[in-house]
């Protein structure tokens, strides 16, 4: 999208420092030619290290977009000007500084594309995992029973689905307090029932 004779896109800043800037012309061209591709204007997301955090949360609300495009700035960013224009949003994956935007737009990517139908195989493939209930995922096990000398805990093997539900929620509270106490300030406390019973002891999971 570079109307440069060498097909350039960046240059040095206005009043010195290091690196190159993206420059705004090309980012802009490729914004109208995107618009006019789809027929609409997307939601237009800067990945940046000054954006807000990326959060579960986040992730789920742009799962309901229906069109959204990310811009990966490069060298030492983008003119302030075209980010004034068209961005509708930043988004950083962390407190840290990558070369490029391309990694982040790949993480946010994947972060969204995992809550949309028909990517994984049902819905409790995701709303199972940490953070997408505000908590951190319970301990996993899976064959053999024994590795090493260590076993499985024996309720997973019970077969009694209440105890295990019951085994699966504890651990995940004491996990979550361990590991990232800050989160049960905000994390979704009271119990998720699933609306069906326990074939063994008749309770609702
Ligand atoms: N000069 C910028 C600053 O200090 O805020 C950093 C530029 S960084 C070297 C180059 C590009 O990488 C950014 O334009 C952005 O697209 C991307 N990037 C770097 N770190 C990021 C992060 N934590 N989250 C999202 N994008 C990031």
């Amino acid at each position: 999208f570079s109307t440069e004779k060498h097909s350039k896109v960046d240059d040095y800043h206005y009043g010195g420092g290091a690196g190159m800037l993206m420059q705004a012309q090309p980012i802009n061209d490729c914004y109208e030619a995107l618009k006019a591709e789809i027929g609409k204007k997307p939601h237009l997301i800067y990945m940046s290290p000054q954006g807000k955090v990326l959060t579960q949360e986040r992730a789920k609300q742009l799962a309901q977009f229906d069109n959204i495009a990310i811009l990966c700035g490069h060298y030492e960013g983008i003119d302030e000007r075209i980010l004034e224009k068209i961005v509708d949003e930043e988004i950083s994956v962390g407190d840290y500084v990558l070369t490029g935007g391309e990694l982040p737009a790949l993480i946010l990517t994947d972060c969204i594309a995992r809550m949309i139908d028909g990517v994984l195989p049902n819905s409790e493939a995701f709303s199972e995992e940490s953070h997408f209930t505000g908590l951190l995922e319970h301990p996993q096990y899976t064959k053999p029973f024994e590795w090493e000398g260590r076993t499985v805990p024996e309720v997973l093997i019970s077969g009694h689905h209440a105890n295990i539900a019951k085994w699966k929620r504890e651990q995940s509270l004491k996990r979550t307090y361990e590991r990232r106490p800050d989160m049960l300030e905000k994390a979704q406390l009271e119990p998720v029932l699933t609306g069906e019973m326990c074939p063994q002891c008749g309770q609702p999971l």
